[in-house]
């Protein structure tokens, strides 16, 4: 997966323009604003966004073709650097990404926001019941969130909803989310974010979770328990799961690993080494190195918690890889 993109669950990631204003706890540690910084200052209510050249935005002409030709459907992220419901977006952009997901009937957008309050006043004339190629998603961080955003993405129309539960801070409920009501007292949204197991599945729910830890500097650990219980509340609603990664920080259950024993501390950070486990592969990486660890959790229980890296980290929840996509 991932032709011209490094994101497992698309083939390509695809920019309508960069920049952003932080607006959520999972925008504190913004990959795209760090990345971006090398061609400019382009995140912030003050700053000017990139834009970029035809060639640019003929490129998902390119992928369509190879798309029809594969006789596949190839899917974009929109957008990686930015947020298509943003604001602040240059002038002409939104509405000449609409033209060309338009023109591209082969491949699916997806299109990710942590701006769902301005989705309806932004979408085309021409949206109806949804584009057959757009699928709508918003970044759900923690229950916060998930209460905050789920109920108004639930209100448009899409042919696919879905969540992006990344970086995952803290434990989400999907099946708490509190309906939104008109001034006449009507339900707008939806009582329930997953759908009855025994229903099928329409436009009313959503479709499909994706779940994945932090990484990089400044990475915030993800409790296995969190991507557990998401994988469980998806799998009894029969919806598409994906588990992207543990991030920089996983459990020494995750690995395989028993334990770790203390080594030292530095810089008021504990450091240990993996101790027996299961795991072959990871003993053989990981064993006899240092690492750092910690109990992050407020009531400083288990697990703890071990620094490895996204790559040693690896994407096994309870040793199964989770790719699930909406079919
Ligand atoms: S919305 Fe996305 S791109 Fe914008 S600041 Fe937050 S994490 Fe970064």
């Amino acid at each position: 997966m991932g032709e011209n993109s490094k994101i497992e669950w698309t083939h390509h990631t695809f920019n309508t323009w960069w920049g952003c204003v932080k607006v959520s706890p999972a925008c504190d540690n913004c990959y795209a604003e760090s990345l971006s910084k090398r061609f400019g200052d382009h995140w912030g209510p003050k700053a000017e966004y990139r834009t970029f050249s035809d060639k640019h935005w003929n490129e998902p002409l390119r992928w369509n073709r190879a798309a029809e030709k594969a006789g596949e459907r190839h899917r974009v992220f929109c957008a990686s650097m930015a947020d298509v419901f943003d604001n602040r977006a240059p002038e002409g952009a939104r509405e000449r990404l609409w033209a060309l997901i338009r023109q591209t009937p082969h491949l699916d957008w997806l299109l990710l926001t942590k701006r769902p309050q301005n989705i309806a006043e932004m979408l085309p004339e021409d949206w109806g019941d949804g584009y057959p190629n757009v699928w709508l998603g918003v970044t759900v961080e923690n229950q916060k969130e998930a209460d905050r955003r789920i109920p108004i993405l639930l209100q448009t129309r899409a042919v696919v909803h879905f969540l992006s539960c990344e970086p995952l801070l803290g434990p989400v409920d999907l099946n708490c989310i509190e309906p939104i009501y008109n001034g006449s007292g009507e339900m707008t949204s939806f009582t329930r974010a997953l759908p009855d197991p025994s229903a099928p599945i329409d436009k009313h729910y959503i479709h499909w979770v994706i779940v994945g830890g932090e990484s990089g500097p400044g990475a915030r650990p993800m409790h296995p328990d969190w991507a557990r219980s998401l994988r469980n509340q998806c799998r009894a609603a029969g919806v598409a799961f994906h588990f992207k990664q543990h991030g920089d920080w996983v459990s020494y259950d995750q690995i395989g690993a028993n334990g770790w024993d203390f080594t030292h501390e530095h810089d008021g950070k504990r450091y240990g080494v993996i101790s027996q486990g299961d795991f072959g592969r990871m003993e053989r990486l990981l064993g006899g190195q240092a690492f750092e660890t910690r109990y992050p959790w407020d009531d400083q229980t288990n697990p703890c918690m071990v620094r490895v890296g996204k790559k040693n980290a690896g994407r096994l929840l309870d040793g199964v890889e989770w790719n699930e996509v909406p079919g």
